[in-house]
């Protein structure tokens, strides 16, 4: 839980408005010793190769160390996740909740609540759905980090309390035999300490993220300060 890292940042290769250079420059203005560039990819992505190239590029001219992260959202509870072919060079897989990946695919978060209030949806189902496809996305030669978890729980009127602890303790156990990480989002504030403590138990590195589309807000951190206070006093 390292406040001098900010392992989740975008840029104009995807929905952020700095490039990599002026997101470099502004962890370098923090003193930041880690960056993780993190850009959005969906299977038809073709810009892949030339992104890994500027982050390589972008290594020589600093002395932060730089992670060459692309972030796809879990499809389906098979943990299939929204890739293109051809990531070689990509260190880091974030596994993000955009939609919610239910058995049948990934499904807009209002029909998930309208469908949850209407009864034709158990809440339980749909928790049970997140934790699975989560934990089947862990288990990839690449290193994989679950990327804001349980964002989209307020989206579909539930809250991180709705999560039974044994499925967290399943998940963190999950991310630990795989040895992949989970991130603290500054930009979502989530997940709680309490959602993070079985993941802290079972060793799971937890890192510090603010999710940036922009330089201003890279490595600035209130929430995930927070979150770090409450598991550090156990
Ligand atoms: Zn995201
Ligand atoms: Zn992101």
């Amino acid at each position: 839980m390292n406040p001098l890292a900010d392992l989740h940042v975008h840029s104009t290769f995807s929905d952020g408005r700095g490039t990599i250079e002026e997101n470099i420059a502004a962890a370098e203005a923090l003193g930041l010793g880690t960056l993780g560039c993190v850009d959005h990819v969906r299977v038809d992505t073709d810009w892949v190769p030339a992104y890994v190239e500027a982050v390589q590029r972008a290594r020589d001219g600093t002395a932060v160390e730089l992670r060459c992260g692309i972030e796809a959202k879990l499809l389906d509870t098979t943990g299939a996740l929204d890739l293109p072919g051809g990531i070689d060079g990509i260190d880091a897989i974030y596994a993000a909740d955009h939609q919610v990946p239910l058995a049948d695919g990934p499904t807009h978060p209002r029909e998930v609540r309208e469908r949850i209030a209407g009864g034709d949806l158990d809440p339980a189902v749909v928790i049970d759905a997140i934790l699975t496809s989560t934990a089947r996305a862990l288990d990839r030669p690449q290193r994989v980090v679950i990327a804001h978890f349980l964002s989209i729980l307020p989206k579909i009127g539930l809250t991180e309390a709705d999560v039974p602890p044994e499925g967290l303790e399943r998940l963190a156990a999950e991310a630990a035999r795989t040895g992949q990480e989970i991130e603290i989002s500054e930009r979502w504030r989530c997940p709680s300490a309490a959602t993070l403590r079985p993941f802290l138990r079972q060793g799971v590195p937890i890192a510090l993220s603010t999710d940036s589309h922009k330089s201003e807000t890279i490595g600035r951190y209130d929430y995930c300060l927070e979150v770090r206070r409450e598991l550090q006093a156990g």
